[in-house]
């Protein structure tokens, strides 16, 4: 058995002649799927400018449909989807300092009562009242500090 050549792009393996090769790489079942390859590193922006140069496919617009598929001179996408798309990205890369921080203040605000309560003393429920409950048990009296003693 010889060697065999594997695409990545296709997910096939055929063996490696170089005729075979040089066939394959051109034929344009493997130029598609490189280009789609590619095509999924592409941000929005990208695509969404390439795109924007094309008219769109009336054909592909109308029946959902187009024979010229990817090799069509006219577009298959959905620009207004992919401006969406573009948006949504560059909000994602240019972060607004001053707007998360509004958004933060807006939130500890919203949560006063979590930031400025202070910890209360709370019974585990099922419990007496706290005047019944052994001295042990009993809340920390506030405002009283207990007196240091020596043990001698
Ligand atoms: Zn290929
Ligand atoms: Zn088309």
């Amino acid at each position: 058995m010889g060697r065999n050549y594997w695409c990545e792009f296709c997910n096939r393996g055929f063996a490696d002649i170089l005729s075979v090769r040089k066939k394959h790489l051109k034929s344009s079942q493997h130029l598609r799927a490189k280009k789609l390859y590619y095509d999924s590193f592409k941000d929005a922006a990208t695509i969404l400018q390439e795109e924007s140069t094309k008219n769109p496919c009336h054909r592909f617009f109308k029946t959902g449909h187009c024979d010229f598929g990817d090799n069509c001179r006219y577009s298959h996408k959905d620009v207004m989807q992919l401006k969406r798309e573009t948006e949504n990205n560059s909000s994602m890369k240019t972060i607004d300092i001053d707007k998360i921080n509004n958004w933060v203040e807006k939130w500890k605000k919203k949560h006063k009562d979590i930031y400025d309560e202070k910890p209360k003393y709370r019974l585990p429920s099922g419990f007496p009242p706290p005047s019944q409950l052994p001295v042990s048990l009993q809340p920390p009296l506030e405002n009283v500090s207990f007196p240091t003693q020596d043990w001698v």
